[in-house]
C-alpha cells in the first residue's frame, strides 16, 4: 500500500471549501455524475478513433444510497483510471485545481453568482463527505486502484480487486450532511441537475405494472415487476435537429421541463448555432397577458446537458427572460460575476444572436399564419413591446410583425395603420395623428365619439405602452399618438365638421363666465361648437402630461422627475348642446349652479374621476333629483 501527501500548500483545504461554498453543497452530486459522464463519453470517443479496443456496450451511471453505512456510491462504466492516473489526475490535477479556485475566489466568494457555477470538480465531494474512496479500473489492461482520503492532505493508494471497467466513488457522508442520505433528496438533486445528461442515470428501482394479457380471466390481478429507475432523458429535444421534431415533440418536451405547467406554450423557437460560438436550445413563449412580473427566471441554462442555473440574466436579453425553455452552451464563462458576464464579448454575441433569432422566428410566424399570430397577440405583446423598448436591434426588426389592434379587434402593422389614417388627420405640425384608447370601458364614450366621426381607434393597453409610443414618435415615423380622451381630440373631431355655433359670441362670453363661477380652478374651460348630439361636457387631459405621468409610474420615467406632476384637465363644453342653452338661459342662480355641478360630475364620472366623498354626494344628489 502506498501512502502519500497531496501536494497542496494549504494545510487543510477542505474546511475552507466547506466554508466558502456553504450554500452550494448540493452541487457535489452534479460534479461527480458529470465526471462519470465525461469518463463514459471519453471512452466512447477512444473506441471510435480506435485507441481503445474494448466493447462500449450500454454504459450507465448508477447512484446508490446506503443509509445504514452512511455512504453514497456513484458508479460509472467509463474509461476508468490506472493507479498512475489516479496519482496524476486526482492527487495533482484535481487538488491543484482546488487550490487555484480558493486563491482566486477567496475574496469574491460572497458574490454568490459564481459559486456553484464553477466546475468544482472531484473535490466538491468533500463538501458533504468526511472520507472519500475511489475504486477504479481502467479500460487498459492494468490492475484496479483504490484511493482513500479523509480530507486531510494524506491519502492511501492500493491495488483493488475490481474487475469491471469504470470508476466507483464512495462518499462517507459527514455528520452535518446526513440529509443527503435521503432518497428523496438525492432523486430531487438528480432531477434538478442531471435530468438531461447524455448517459442514462440509474437510481434505485420502481414497480411497473405489467399489461393485462389478452386472454386474462375476469378476476385477473395485474402483475407488477421491479425495474431499474432511470432518472434522465439522455436525448432531450434541444440536442436534436428541428427537422427531426414534430409540434407534438416540442410540446412534450415543454411538459418534461415544466411538469407542473398545464397550459401549452404558444410557440417555440429552436436555437442552433455552432459558429462563432456553440449554442443550442429551445425557447417557448408562454401565455403572458399583461402581467410583467410573473414568469421570470424560467429559462434553464445547461452546459453540455448539465444543468447550471435558472438565472440567465446577462446571457439572455432581459425582455426574453419572460420566456421559458432551455439554453445549452459550453461557451458561457461561468466563473465570472454577473456584471463580468454582461461585459463579456462572447456573451454579448450570444445575447444578440438570441434576439435576432427570436425576431426572425416572430416574423416567420407572422408571415406564415397571420390570423394565428393575431390571435396570440395579446399573450405575447408584452414581451415584444418590452423588447422594442430595450433592444434597438429588436426594435429595428419589429416593424415587420408588431401589431397595433383597434378597439374592434382589427390588427394593423404600423405601416398598414399609416395607410388607414385619413389624409387630414394631422396635428398642427403636420404629423399624422393616431388615436388610441387605453381602456375600452373607461374611455367608452370617447371611443364612440371618435368612431362616429369615422376614425380608427387603437386599443393599446400594455403597462409600458406610453414608453413605446414615445419611442415611436421620436423615431421620425411622422406619427403622433393621442389618447381618445386627451385634449387634442376635439381639434381633430372638429376638423371634420363645419358645425355652426348656435350661440353668438356674446352669449358664449356670458356662458363662460357662468361656468367658471362654479368650476374648480384645476379645469380650464373651453367652449366648442360640436354636433348637438355630442356630450355636453367632456373632460380631457393633456396628452403629454398624462403620458409623462404614466411613464414615471411604470419605471424609466424617473429621469423625467415628474412623479408629482399636478393634475390638469380641460373641460370642453359643447355650446350646441341643449344643456349649454339651459345653463345660459336659466334665471335662477341656484338652479344654474346645480346644472353646472351635476354636468361636471357626470363628465368626471365618465372619466373615472369621481371618487370618495364627491361620488357619494353625487349619488345622493341624483336620487334627490329623481324622487
Ligand atoms: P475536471 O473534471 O474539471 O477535469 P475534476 O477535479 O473533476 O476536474 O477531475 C480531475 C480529473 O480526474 C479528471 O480530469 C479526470 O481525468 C479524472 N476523473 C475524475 N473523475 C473520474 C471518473 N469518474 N472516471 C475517470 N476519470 C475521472
Amino acid at each position: 500500500m502506498a501512502t502519500g501527501k497531496i501536494n497542496v500548500s494549504v494545510e487543510n483545504i477542505f474546511p475552507l471549501i466547506k466554508k466558502f461554498l456553504y450554500s452550494d453543497h448540493e452541487i457535489f452530486l452534479r460534479e461527480l455524475v458529470s465526471n462519470g459522464t465525461d469518463a463514459t463519453l471519453k471512452l466512447k470517443h477512444l473506441i471510435s478513433i480506435g485507441e481503445a479496443k474494448v466493447e462500449y456496450g450500454n454504459p450507465i451511471i448508477e447512484v446508490k444510497v446506503d443509509k445504514e453505512a452512511k455512504k453514497i456510491h456513484i458508479i460509472d462504466q467509463g474509461l476508468g483510471m490506472t493507479a498512475d492516473e489516479v496519482e496524476k489526475y486526482i492527487n495533482q490535477v484535481a487538488f491543484s485545481g482546488a487550490e487555484e479556485f480558493l486563491d482566486k475566489y477567496k475574496d469574491s466568494a460572497k458574490d454568490s453568482g459564481i459559486i456553484g457555477h464553477f466546475g468544482l470538480g472531484f473535490y466538491s465531494a468533500f463538501m458533504v463527505a468526511e472520507k472519500v474512496e475511489i475504486i477504479t479500473k481502467s479500460y487498459k489492461d492494468e490492475p484496479a486502484a483504490h484511493w482513500t482520503c479523509d480530507g486531510s492532505p494524506e491519502f492511501t493508494l492500493e491495488p483493488a480487486d475490481k474487475t469491471s471497467r469504470g470508476t466507483e466513488i464512495i462518499l462517507h457522508v459527514a455528520e452535518d450532511s446526513l440529509e443527503f442520505l435521503d432518497d428523496s433528496k438525492i432523486s430531487g438533486l438528480l432531477n434538478k441537475y442531471n435530468k438531461f445528461m447524455p448517459i442514462p442515470i440509474k437510481f434505485g428501482t420502481r414497480t411497473e405494472t405489467l399489461p393485462k394479457p389478452e386472454d386474462a380471466p375476469e378476476d385477473y390481478v395485474n402483475e407488477t415487476v421491479e425495474v431499474d429507475n432511470f432518472i434522465n432523458n439522455p436525448n432531450p429535444a434541444w440536442t436534436k435537429q428541428p427537422s427531426e421534431l414534430s409540434e407534438e415533440d416540442y410540446k412534450n418536451f415543454y411538459r418534461e421541463l415544466y411538469p407542473m405547467q398545464f397550459e401549452d406554450p404558444l410557440f417555440h423557437i429552436h436555437l442552433n448555432v455552432d459558429y462563432p460560438f456553440n449554442l443550442t436550445g429551445i425557447l417557448y413563449f408562454p401565455k403572458l397577458g399583461n402581467d410583467m412580473q410573473i414568469q421570470k427566471d424560467k429559462i434553464q441554462l445547461y452546459q453540455n446537458q448539465v444543468y447550471v442555473t435558472d438565472n440567465v440574466e446577462g446571457i439572455v436579453p432581459e425582455f426574453l427572460t419572460m420566456l421559458k425553455g432551455v439554453i445549452d452552451s459550453p461557451d458561457i464563462p461561468l466563473n465570472v460575476s454577473r456584471s463580468g458576464l454582461q461585459a463579456d464579448g462572447a456573451v454579448k454575441k450570444i445575447s444578440n444572436y438570441i434576439t435576432r433569432k427570436v425576431a426572425d422566428k416572430l416574423k416567420a410566424l407572422f408571415n406564415e399564419n397571420r390570423a394565428d399570430f393575431e390571435e396570440k397577440w395579446n399573450d405575447i405583446k408584452i414581451v415584444l413591446e418590452y423588447g422594442m423598448l430595450s433592444e434597438d436591434k429588436f426594435y429595428e426588426k419589429a416593424g415587420a410583425f408588431v401589431l397595433y389592434p383597434t378597439v374592434d379587434n382589427t390588427y394593423f402593422t404600423l405601416e398598414e395603420l399609416k395607410e388607414k389614417l385619413k389624409e387630414n388627420q394631422t396635428d398642427k405640425d403636420g404629423k399624422l395623428v393616431v388615436l388610441y384608447a387605453g381602456n375600452k370601458d373607461a374611455q367608452h364614450s370617447y371611443i364612440e365619439a371618435a368612431k362616429d366621426k369615422g376614425y380608427e381607434v387603437l386599443l393599446l393597453d400594455s403597462p409600458i405602452i406610453s414608453h413605446l409610443i414615445q419611442k415611436i414618435e421620436n423615431d421620425n415615423t411622422g406619427l403622433t399618438f393621442v389618447r381618445v380622451d386627451s385634449d387634442h381630440i376635439e381639434n381633430l373631431i372638429k376638423k371634420d365638421e363645419n358645425t355652426i355655433s348656435k350661440l353668438s359670441e356674446e352669449e358664449k362670453a356670458t356662458l363662460k363666465t357662468s361656468l367658471e363661477a362654479y368650476i374648480p380652478k384645476a379645469y380650464s374651460v373651453q367652449l366648442e361648437a360640436m354636433d348637438s348630439q355630442a356630450a355636453p361636457f367632456i373632460i380631457t387631459q393633456p396628452e403629454f402630461m398624462r403620458r409623462m405621468k404614466e411613464m414615471s409610474q411604470t419605471g424609466g420615467g424617473g429621469m423625467f422627475g415628474m412623479g408629482n406632476m399636478p393634475e390638469m384637465y380641460n373641460l370642453v363644453v359643447n355650446t350646441n348642446s341643449d344643456l349649454a342653452s339651459s345653463i345660459l338661459n336659466t334665471e335662477d342662480k341656484t338652479h344654474q349652479e346645480h346644472l353646472v355641478k351635476q354636468a361636471l360630475d357626470l363628465a368626471k364620472l365618465s372619466q373615472n374621476l369621481l371618487k370618495g366623498e364627491a361620488l357619494t354626494a353625487f349619488v345622493k344628489r341624483s336620487f334627490e333629483m329623481i324622487k
